[in-house]
C-alpha cells in the first residue's frame, strides 16, 4: 500500500511536470532587456586584430593588420563623439601585442567591454559573409549575443551575407584567445569578422580605405545602440534602442556550437514543364542544431562543385530557413548530369545528397543518341566550363509560397512538435492510470468500510 501511494504520488508529480513542460516550454525568451549593466561610467576598448609580426590574413593583396587598424581608428573616432563613454585602443600603430597583453590593457583602463576588430579569409576562398564570435559561457555569451545581433542586423541591411553570432569551444574553454584572455579578467569580449577579403561577393565591401572606415563607423553605432548612448555632436539618441530578445537560459542555444553536419539532404527531380532543357530539382535538407547557410552542387557526380550559394531565405540570426527549395538547372538535350547537392550549416559542415541522374526528356532523338554518362568523362567538365549553367533559383517552392509561415518553421519545429505529442500522450496515459488507481482505491475503501 505504501509503495502504491509512492507510485501514485510519483506518477501524479510526473504528469503535472509533463503538463507544465507542455504549457510552459523552457528557454522561452522574454523582454529584450539589456543584459549587461555597466553602471555610471562606460569604458570601451577597441582592439585592432594582429599587428607587427602578426600580419593576419594576406589574401588578394589585402593585409589584415593594416585593415583592422583603419577600421578600429574610424570606430574610435565615431564612438568618441558619443556622450558618457571613454574609448581606448589596444594599439594605434603597427605593434606586436599578445592576446594576454591586449586583455591586460583592457583591464588596466577598467574596460566594460572589448571589441576585437578582424577581417576574414577561408582556406579554399569559398566562404563569404559576416560573423560575430562570442563566449561559450554565460553570462558573457548573452552579452556578446545581444551585441552581435545588433551589429549583424545593420550589416545585413548594408547588403552583407550574415553567418551569425557564434561560439567555439576549445581545450581551455573558449577557442578564441582574445575572448578567453579577456574573460579571465571578467571583461566581456567579442570578435567582429567583418567580411571575407578573398571572396568576390565580399570584396566590394572592403577594398578601399573608405570601405574600411565605413565598417568602423557602423561598429561604433552598433556599440552605441548596444549601450543605449546619445551623441549631441552627431544628433543621435540611441537610448531607446531595443536589443534582441535574449535571456541567459535561452541565449546559449542561439549562439550554439554545432559539431554535427546537417541531418538531412535529399534531392529529387520535379515534373518538367516542357521548357526544353530546363530541369527543376527539389532540394530538401535540415539541420536540427543550427540552420542551413549555403548550398553548392556538382553536375559530374562529385568531381567538381559550384561555388557556394546562400541557402534561399536563410536567416542565421533567427535560425530560420526553408527546408525545401527548387533548384533550376539548364541541362541541354544530348548531355546528362550526375547531380549532387551539398547543404552547409552555420558551422560550415556539410551533408551531400543522393546522386540524381538527370537526362533531359524533351528531345527523344537526342536522348537516344546520347552516350551514357561515365564518371571519368566528367573530369574536364566542371560547372564553370561545361555548357550547363544555373538558369535561376526559385526562391521558394510553390508549397512554401502558399504557406510561408509553416515552411519556415518546419525544419526546426518538427522534432519539437513530435516530442510534445509524445509528452502529451504520456501525460494523458499517466493521468488515466492515476484516475483508475484512485477509483480502485476508493471502491476498495468502501468495501472495507462496509465489511
Ligand atoms: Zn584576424
Amino acid at each position: 500500500m505504501r509503495m502504491k501511494t509512492g507510485f501514485r504520488k510519483g506518477a501524479g508529480f510526473f504528469a503535472v511536470m509533463m503538463l507544465a513542460a507542455i504549457l510552459f516550454p523552457a528557454g522561452h525568451a522574454f523582454a529584450a532587456e539589456r543584459l549587461l549593466d555597466t553602471g555610471d561610467k562606460l569604458v570601451v576598448v577597441i582592439d585592432p586584430g594582429h599587428g607587427g609580426d602578426n600580419l593576419g590574413t594576406q589574401e588578394n593583396g589585402h593585409l589584415e593588420k593594416a585593415m583592422t587598424l583603419t577600421t578600429a581608428q574610424a570606430m574610435y573616432d565615431r564612438l568618441s563623439l558619443y556622450d558618457g563613454v571613454e574609448v581606448y585602443m589596444t594599439r594605434t600603430g603597427d605593434e606586436s601585442l599578445s592576446l594576454k597583453e591586449r586583455a591586460e590593457f583592457a583591464e588596466s583602463v577598467g574596460a566594460d567591454f572589448l571589441f576585437s576588430v578582424h577581417y576574414n579569409a577561408s582556406e579554399n576562398h569559398e566562404l563569404f559573409g559576416s560573423e560575430v564570435w562570442v563566449s561559450v559561457s554565460p553570462p558573457f555569451n548573452g552579452y556578446g549575443y545581444q551585441f552581435g545581433r545588433e551589429l549583424l542586423e545593420d550589416f545585413k541591411e548594408y547588403g552583407l551575407f550574415i553567418r551569425g553570432v557564434k561560439s567555439r569551444l576549445g581545450d581551455q574553454g573558449n577557442y578564441y584567445g582574445i575572448i578567453r584572455e579577456a574573460e579571465a579578467l571578467k571583461i566581456p569580449a567579442v570578435i567582429i569578422e567583418h567580411c571575407h577579403v578573398d571572396e568576390a561577393r565580399d570584396e566590394g565591401y572592403c577594398d578601399s580605405q573608405e570601405d574600411l572606415k565605413t565598417f568602423g563607423r557602423m561598429d561604433a553605432d552598433a556599440v552605441a545602440k548596444y549601450f543605449g548612448l546619445k551623441s549631441s555632436a552627431l544628433g543621435i539618441d540611441a537610448s531607446g534602442a531595443q536589443l534582441a530578445e535574449a535571456d541567459l537560459s535561452s541565449v546559449a542555444p542561439l549562439s550554439d556550437r554545432d559539431s554535427t553536419a546537417p541531418e538531412i539532404c535529399q534531392i529529387s527531380q520535379e515534373e518538367t514543364d516542357g521548357e526544353g532543357s530546363r530541369s527543376a530539382v527539389t532540394v530538401t535538407a535540415a539541420d536540427y542544431d543550427t540552420c542551413l547557410l549555403y548550398y553548392s552542387y556538382s553536375l559530374d557526380g562529385g568531381s567538381t562543385y559550384s561555388q557556394r550559394e546562400p541557402w534561399p531565405e536563410c536567416d542565421a540570426l533567427t535560425g530560420k530557413y526553408p527546408d525545401t527549395f527548387t533548384l533550376n538547372l539548364d541541362i541541354p538535350a544530348g548531355t546528362g548530369a550526375e547531380l549532387i547537392v551539398r547543404a552547409y550549416n552555420k558551422y560550415d559542415l556539410y551533408t551531400e545528397s543522393n546522386v540524381l541522374t538527370i537526362t533531359p526528356q524533351e528531345d527523344e532523338q537526342a536522348l537516344e543518341a546520347m552516350a551514357p554518362v561515365e564518371p571519368e568523362s566528367a573530369e574536364s567538365g566542371g560547372p564553370e566550363d561545361s555548357s550547363v549553367k544555373i538558369l535561376e533559383l526559385e526562391r521558394l517552392s510553390e508549397r512554401e509560397q502558399q504557406q510561408p509561415e509553416e515552411s519556415n518553421e518546419q525544419a526546426v519545429s518538427v522534432r519539437f512538435r513530435d516530442f510534445l505529442l509524445v509528452c502529451l500522450a504520456l501525460a494523458v496515459f499517466l493521468f488515466l492510470i492515476l484516475l483508475t488507481s484512485q477509483v480502485i482505491t476508493a471502491v476498495r475503501g468502501k468495501k472495507r468500510r462496509r465489511r
